[in-house]
Parts: structure tokens; C-alpha cells; sequence
């Protein structure tokens, strides 16, 4: 299987163009996307479509057409989408050019058209993952018609549509998608269902988009896909991920990161990569999930504690300074008492800067769904309290020795808290404020830390 550009943009272009010049057509849009980066990405490219039809951004309550971008890996995005396209189907009655869309992995779980206008009977058209790039057709169709239009395809190894435009949400930070689809089946993940196969971007097209990135100011590229370590392995000519970073190393781009990585596929040449690139951040983010290779073995993970924790050693013994982060599930089915306090031990060696902790919700469909055991939520609930203050206490002291020591901030915007502070991430991807304004956005400043709070940094700008 190769990657392909087969998808007919210049049929979707079409239809944008006969939009653009329909004076019924919706005059302003508003996306609403859940989930991970990847959904981020979508909702961006969704903006750059519509922005491409001559319809304007607008908040969701001024909107003529609403998207609602959801995710199915948890079950609160699950409930926050559909309650979210609930509260909207109201605005049909108070607009009549009103249009209401969804898209993403709640409609692709369905795959099938009926199944995901029953889901959704409020939706004007719905979208599955692979059909993103349709969104012009498929709008069409819902102006024209006035029914429910729907485009979902069940093809889990459908092609990859290039030249699909994006309107980011910053102008110095990028996200690029290198790949899409896992095949890696972790038994509790909706992901394979719902992305589809693994399908890798030919590296000429991502190169090309990062320069166009470059051109523009872009300062930090993001590389998205499900598992990057594992890029490059369907395309015809075969490409290691780590031979594609050092391509766009070649590109002198200030600031490189990457999601998600899997441990398994985390391989030497990645960690010599670690070392040795300029651009890359030395910050990775390699999900453990569990401490007890029972469970690990359960999840379909295929590494064992030992695996990660011998990876861990050669990526720091590799690049010393590097930060590592971590995604952990507990209450997954069967987890004893044991299989968890091997948990809080590897959190305690592994020594992670940051986690992001999870109590296990079964998806349906997937294998774990369907095991024996499911935890009772008390029993998680008690288990990841315990688990975020053993976390906490490392998190607190890996930014309690940053105080002192200079830390160069890429900025991303005004601080939430203060109109007189900005925000920006370190090479690590700690969030560090400081006094500053609007106009150092998007540039790299020298800041002196000087306190740590709960997850964030403080500082002031060194001279
Ligand atoms: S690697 Fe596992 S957890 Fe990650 S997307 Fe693939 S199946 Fe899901």
C-alpha cells in the first residue's frame, strides 16, 4: 500500500467556487472541535475550506453554520458533542439559512449512513474522518437539497487528499499531519476504527508544506500522526521517521516536535535523532499506560515495563536534558491492587516532568470493552488520586530545579490571568509567563525563571 494524491481536489475546488457565488449560502461559520491534535489539525483545515468559499468565522451564536468536530476516545467528549449538537438543532426554527454539520470519529464509528443520521437525526450533512476534504460537496449538497447529506467511508485504507487548505490557529506554530490511521490495535482504543489503517504522507508533500510554513514565519512545527515512530513503513519507497527529521532539520526550522510516539517503535536512530537535530525540542511525550506488564500485556501494548524503562535510560542517556511525558490509564479491566502500585513504582523511576492520567472508559467495539473485570469507579477514582499526587511531587520538583536558569520561550500569546504578562512554551514544552506584551508573540525570548507553580513556569526577561 502507498500513500497516494488520488483524491479529485480540483472536483472539491469546483463545488467551493459554486458556493462562493451562491447568495443563499451560509455568510459566517463556527467550528467546535473535541479531542486530540489531530481533531485540532481537522478543525483548522475545516476553517481553511470554508474560509475558501468566502464564509467568515464567527462565534458559534452569530454562526449560519456550526460544525461540531467530535472525538469518541472518551466518553465525556462523546457526551459534551452530542449535547453541544442538542442545544444547537434549536437555531434551524430562529435562522433559516441555518446548517448544523458534524464530523469526525463519532460519525466514522457508525461507517455506515443510516447508522450516523440515527446518531445525529438534528445534523443538515455528516462527515467521516476520510471525507474530510468532501466537506465542499457535501455542503453543497445540504444548501441544494435541504436534507440530511451524509459521507462516510468505510475504506479504513482510504487515500490521503493533499493540497487541502488550513487556516491555523497561529501564524508561528504548525500543526502537519505525517500520517494517519494506527495498526496498532491497543485494546482499548477506538483510534484503528475510527482513522482507519496506517497511511503515511510521501515526504516531499510534508516537506513542501513545512517551507510554505517557513515562508509564512512559522516558527515550530508540530508532526502529527497516531504512532510517528512508525512513519514511512507503507510508502513505496520506505522512509524512517527519523531519516524524515533529518530532512526537515535540512529546512533550518527553529523548533520541531512530534505526537504521538509509541514505546514499541521508539528506535535507536529516533534516539540518535534526539541528540544530535537542532530543530527537535527535547521534550517526547511516550505514552506507558501501565506499570504491570500483566496489564501492559492485557492493553496490547507489546513492550514490557522493562522495554520502556530501558528506552527511557538510552534516551536520556542519549540526550541528558531531555523531558519526557506520559499518558496513564488505571481501572483498566483487572487491574489489581499489585498491577497499579507497579504503576505508582514506574511513575516513581520513570521520573516523568508531566502525565496526563486517565481512568480507563470502555469504547464499543473495542476488545477491553468486552473483557471481564471492569473496575468499579469508586475503586479508580481512589486509584488516580494517589496516582496524580505521586505525579504531582515530580512535576513539582522537575520545575522547582528549573528556578534560575535562563529558558528560551517561544510566545504564544497574552496571558489568560494578565493583560501585562505573555505566555510561551521552553524547548521542553513547559508553559512559562512573564511580563510582556502583544508584540513579542510569535518570538523566541530569554526569560530568567524565577518560581514554579502547579504545572507552570514564572520568570522575567533576561538581559
Ligand atoms: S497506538 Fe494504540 S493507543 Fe495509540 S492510537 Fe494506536 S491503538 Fe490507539
Amino acid at each position: 500500500m502507498t500513500s497516494v494524491d488520488s483524491v479529485d481536489m480540483n472536483k472539491q475546488n469546483e463545488f467551493a467556487r459554486l458556493i462562493s457565488m451562491m447568495s443563499d449560502r451560509p455568510k459566517t461559520f463556527c467550528v467546535i472541535t473535541y479531542g486530540c491534535q489531530m481533531n485540532a489539525h481537522d478543525g483548522e483545515k475545516i476553517a481553511g475550506i470554508l474560509s475558501s468559499m468566502d464564509i467568515t468565522e464567527a462565534v458559534r451564536e452569530d454562526a449560519d453554520l456550526v460544525i461540531v468536530n467530535t472525538c469518541c476516545v472518551r466518553e465525556n467528549a462523546e457526551r459534551k458533542a452530542l449535547g453541544n449538537v442538542k442545544y444547537l438543532a434549536h437555531r434551524h426554527k430562529d435562522n433559516p439559512r441555518f446548517l448544523l454539520g458534524v464530523c469526525g470519529c463519532m460519525v466514522q464509528e457508525n461507517k455506515d449512513a443510516g447508522e450516523a443520521k440515527r446518531m445525529f437525526p438534528e445534523a443538515d450533512f455528516l462527515i467521516g474522518t476520510h471525507n474530510l476534504h468532501a466537506l465542499p460537496e457535501v455542503l453543497y449538497n445540504a444548501i441544494i437539497t435541504g436534507g440530511a447529506t451524509v459521507s462516510v467511508s468505510a475504506d479504513d485504507r482510504a487515500p490521503i487528499a493533499e493540497g487541502v487548505p488550513a487556516i491555523r490557529e497561529n501564524r508561528h506554530k504548525a500543526f502537519v499531519n505525517i500520517m494517519y490511521g494506527c495498526d496498532n490495535f491497543c485494546s482499548y482504543c477506538i483510534v484503528p476504527y475510527v482513522r482507519g489503517r496506517e497511511r503515511s504522507r510521501e515526504p516531499g508533500a510534508i516537506l513542501r508544506e513545512i517551507e510554505g510554513l517557513l515562508e509564512t514565519g512559522c516558527k515550530e512545527i508540530t508532526l502529527l500522526g497516531q504512532n510517528v515512530n512508525s512513519y514511512g513503513k507503507n510508502l513505496s519507497q520506505e522512509i524512517s521517521f527519523a531519516k524524515l527529521l533529518h530532512k526537515i532539520d535540512a529546512l533550518s526550522v527553529p523548533r520541531v516536535r512530534f505526537m504521538t510516539s509509541h514505546p514499541k517503535d521508539l528506535s535507536d536512530e529516533l534516539i540518535e535523532a534526539m541528540s544530535s537535530l537542532q530543530s527537535l525540542c527535547k521534550h517526547i511525550h511516550l505514552p506507558v499506560q501501565s506499570g504491570s506488564d500483566r496489564v501492559l500485556s492485557l492493553m496490547n501494548r507489546r513492550y514490557t515495563r522493562e522495554d520502556y524503562l530501558n528506552k527511557l535510560r538510552r534516551l536520556r542517556a542519549a540526550a541528558s536534558n531531555i523531558c519526557v511525558t506520559t499518558d496513564l490509564i488505571v481501572g483498566f479491566p483487572t487491574e489489581t491492587e499489585q498491577d497499579f502500585e507497579d504503576t505508582l513504582s514506574l511513575v516513581e523511576e520513570a521520573d516523568f516532568a508531566a502525565a496526563y492520567t486517565f481512568i480507563y472508559s470502555p469504547r464499543k467495539g473495542t476488545k477491553a470493552a468486552a473483557m471481564d473485570g471492569q473496575i468499579p469507579a469508586e475503586v479508580s477514582s481512589r486509584r488516580i488520586e494517589r496516582l496524580i499526587a505521586v505525579q504531582e511531587a515530580h512535576t513539582r520538583a522537575i520545575l522547582g530545579a528549573q528556578i534560575g536558569s535562563v529558558q528560551t520561550v517561544l510566545v504564544d500569546e497574552v496571558s489568560r490571568r494578565s493583560a501585562s504578562h505573555v505566555s510561551g512554551k521552553t524547548e521542553a514544552g513547559i508553559s512559562v509567563s512573564f511580563a510582556g506584551s502583544a508584540e513579542l508573540i510569535g518570538r523566541f525570548v530569554n526569560v530568567q525563571i524565577t518560581s514554579a507553580g502547579h504545572n507552570t513556569l514564572r520568570g522575567s526577561i533576561a538581559f
